[in-house]
């Protein structure tokens, strides 16, 4: 079959080539085999290509956690599902048996790991899937925007809604506009009737915010000190809860931002990972700082609702083929996007 792969670990994208002869996954019996339509980038692809200590991925590797496609087979445990229904799924992948599991929690899995990080991806003609992750997609809806809804939209109602507990009236206060994380809390933010308010990296990116519905935005590119107007347009009150998953680069002006008993939420952190915390304020205006990752089957399913109702319009910035994969990664990384890019598979 056709695939994106990788042959070896590196920081730069000439490891990434598209071939014809990967075999096609063979599936186990309580596995499907889809056919993808569509997958799409993100953050966590070039993590993975340039690997780390441990990580001891299958080489050569296909990337791409995001996927919308139809069953082109089913292993022979399957039930309730069949060849040619249009399905998507979550990429979180789970053993299904440990006590996390049994729980519910399936993103906390002792043998967690993700559709493209652990396991071959679908940037490919096919992709091997556990029954049990597939979500079915419902007549009409536009596989392009299932795609592209995938992997951020369980990671943020995750992080957002259930750890992060967001409520009507709260402040939430976002820092990126650009990413699919974000922009898809920027829309979970205004569903829940919460106000929004975003830091921008420059007014392109803060004018699409707005067009998306968040209520202010600041350009930090005219304000470098956008936790003091944060803070100010607050009435020196700070935010209830803050989406940072910039990292190094922001953690510390974000807490700063952030009001009494306020949330600093995380999935990531795209300028680094040795933030600066000024505990003094954690514990004088007693904060928390929350992490996740991914989410489970019911995360999921809330996501995925949201995306076929239309409450929830993940935002496309451009759709390449499988050869345009390397120029896609490229946009990403310059950081010239505004929403995800798609594969056309
Ligand atoms: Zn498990």
């Amino acid at each position: 079959m056709r695939a994106v792969v990788f042959r070896e670990h590196s920081p730069d994208l000439d490891v990434y080539d598209v071939v014809d002869d990967v075999p096609t996954p063979e599936i186990g019996p309580d596995d499907v085999l889809i056919k993808v339509h569509y997958s799409a980038l993100n953050r966590l692809d070039d993590w993975v290509r340039r690997g780390w200590p441990g990580l001891n991925l299958r080489l050569p590797h296909i990337p791409g956690s995001d996927f919308a496609g139809e069953i082109a087979a089913v292993g022979e445990r399957v039930h309730g599902w069949e060849a040619g229904q249009l399905v998507t799924g979550n990429p979180t992948l789970f053993c299904g048996q440990c006590l996390y599991c049994l729980q519910g929690n399936q993103h906390l899995c002792d043998d967690f790991r993700i559709v493209g990080e652990h396991e071959p991806g679908a940037c490919a003609e096919y992709l091997k899937l556990p029954a049990r992750n597939l979500i079915a997609i419902p007549e009409g809806v536009d596989l392009k925007l299932v795609a592209a809804g995938n992997l951020v939209g369980v990671t943020a109602w995750r992080n957002l809604m259930v750890d992060g507990g967001l409520r009507p009236n709260e402040t939430v206060l976002i820092v990126g506009a650009g990413g699919g994380v974000n922009m898809t809390a920027i829309q979970l933010g205004k569903l829940v009737g919460a106000r929004v308010w975003v830091v921008a990296s420059n007014a392109w990116k803060a004018q699409k915010a707005l067009e998306l519905g968040a209520d202010w935005v600041i350009d930090r590119s005219q304000e470098p000190n956008w936790a003091r107007a944060v803070w100010k347009k607050s009435n020196r009150r700070g935010v209830d809860v803050v989406v940072d998953n910039v990292g190094q680069a922001t953690w510390g002006s974000s807490l700063r931002a952030l009001g009494k008993h306020g949330r600093l939420l995380t999935v990531g952190g795209t300028t680094g990972y040795r933030a600066e915390v000024p505990v003094n304020l954690i514990f004088a205006r007693q904060q928390r700082i929350i992490g996740s990752t991914m989410g489970n089957m019911e995360d999921a399913r809330n996501a995925f609702e949201l995306i076929f109702s239309g409450k929830i319009t993940p935002v496309i910035d451009s759709v390449w083929p499988l050869e345009g994969y390397v120029d896609a990664m490229k946009k990403m990384l310059a950081g010239e996007h505004f929403g995800k890019l798609v594969i056309a598979v």
